[in-house]
């Protein structure tokens, strides 16, 4: 197969070599790298892109999930263009209205989210939210899931994909840095618990809980792995009964594993809340929401200003929040009129999804492959293998994950896009005739590729 793609995607690989002359391996973020060389896309049209050699692909990677409205849909395209004109700049560095706009969209789906900030990305949002809740709490310790990421942060880059030799028993789990260049203090800062295990956690918790700040969670690990029924409640009422805050990061799952989130389906009131990805309509953004009790620490009119110089008290415990292009106009914008369109065709969106799931798992039992859907609202994957349960990082780790490449390398010949072992995330734009196309070359691949 690899030799079909060199053939197809010979000015990509061109690029590449472009590339990687002024670029470290060629890339901008290594989660676009696949070997031998990923494709370069330079067109885009609704749930449609095109490669450097023309070939034409049903995009299924959606920006990571952004997309969720498919490439420059109309509505948010005139709002882009109708801000610029109105407003006549695209940044003013001052309040504005639509910043306000925005928070109350947003509250109306995350009513947890009682005071909002704007951060650039979720990397950056999950950072104001540890530091609020260890300035919440005079603690400075955090505890993350095994397999869950929450960006480019220290203190959280750890245990996200470690290796079977180094994480420890799976009711134990290991800090394992997943990063050269952090310091070794890092893993001793952060505590490591397993998804799905309400026992450990407890135990693990109660064994910390003096110095931990906050447990933080992709509630839908992954953006695809379901909580237990009761476990996310459960995880409540012990991060209360020990003092320890809850933030659930929800970067991938706000309004695209369901529009109220994770927090919505499950009936669960996190202390915070970050949010990015659909919410900037495309565009890099990310929020940060809970409780005003806590929120309230970066307010300057609480005397925490520290450009105001002051030697009082409250100053000198400041948290600091600031950036350049915190609510930027021409983002908040495109991220309200993607919420305008989505209120209308979300339902819809998923009613398809979970159609084209059910017909997925049809075609790959007519071949006699074991293969399992996990994930919720507009957002799946396509699992091989014949386990019933997908609780933890563990279970995702012993699916034939190198088949599942192959399959989808095979699947770009048939004009079909995921980056190769990624979820599949879809648009409103992804249509009946995107989805039929999809299942026909569906069908070719499987026979040609795995072979058990
Ligand atoms: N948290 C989660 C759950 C994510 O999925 C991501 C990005 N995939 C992030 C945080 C980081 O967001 P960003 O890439 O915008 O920094």
């Amino acid at each position: 197969p690899d030799e079909v793609y060199t053939e197809r995607t010979t000015q990509s690989r061109a690029h590449m070599e472009r590339a990687r002359k002024v670029m470290p391996g060629g890339m901008t973020a290594n989660i676009k790298h696949f070997a031998p060389y990923p494709i370069t896309i330079n067109r885009a049209s609704g749930s449609k892109f095109y490669d450097v050699d023309g070939n034409e692909y049903i995009d299924y990677l959606m920006g990571y999930g952004a997309l969720i409205l498919g490439h420059a849909h109309p509505h948010v395209r005139e709002a882009i263009v109708r801000q610029v004109e109105e407003d006549g700049t695209w940044l003013f560095g001052t309040p504005h209205d639509r910043e306000v706009t925005m928070a109350t969209r947003i509250q109306k789906h995350f009513p947890s989210m009682e005071q909002i900030r704007y951060a650039n990305s979720g990397t950056e949002a999950n950072l104001l939210a540890v530091r609020l809740a260890m300035a919440h709490t005079n603690k400075y310790k955090i505890a993350k899931f095994e397999g869950h990421y929450h960006g480019a942060i220290d203190s959280l880059l750890l245990s996200i994909h470690p290796s079977k030799s180094d994480a420890g028993e799976q009711e134990d789990p290991q800090a394992v840095p997943d990063s050269g260049g952090m310091s070794p203090e890092v893993a001793n800062e952060t505590i490591i618990l397993p998804f799905n295990d309400i026992k450990s956690c407890a135990r693990i918790l109660e064994q910390h809980k003096d110095e931990l700040a906050a447990v933080i969670i992709e509630p839908m690990e992954g953006g695809i792995i379901a909580p237990k029924q009761r476990f996310l409640q459960q995880l409540r009422k012990v991060t209360n009964k020990l003092g320890i805050l809850l933030i659930f990061d929800e970067v991938k799952t706000a309004f695209r594993s369901a529009m109220d989130g994770v927090q919505g389906v499950y009936d669960v009131t996190p202390d915070l809340t970050t949010i990015g990805k659909v919410v900037g309509g495309g565009f890099p953004f990310g929020v940060v929401g809970g409780k005003a009790t806590i929120m309230e620490q970066s307010s300057p009119l609480n005397g925490t200003d520290i450009f105001a110089g002051e030697d009082s008290e409250a100053s000198q415990k400041a948290l600091f929040h600031s950036g350049t292009y915190n609510g930027h106009p021409l983002i908040l914008a495109a991220g309200i009129a993607t919420l305008d369109v989505l209120e209308q065709e979300y339902d819809a969106l998923v009613a398809r999804t979970d159609r084209f799931r059910e017909e997925l798992t049809h075609l790959f039992r007519k071949h006699d492959i074991p293969m399992k859907t996990v994930g919720s609202g507009a957002m799946f994957s396509v699992l091989l293998t014949e386990r019933q349960e997908i609780n933890h990082y563990r279970d995702l780790q012993k699916c034939d994950h190198d088949s599942r490449k192959k399959l989808d390398k095979a699947l770009f010949e048939a004009g079909v896009y995921t980056k190769p072992g990624n979820r599949y995330s879809l648009s409103v734009v992804h249509d009946d005739e995107a989805l039929t196309k999809t299942l026909e070359a569906y069908d070719r691949v499987i026979p040609e590729v795995i072979r058990y």
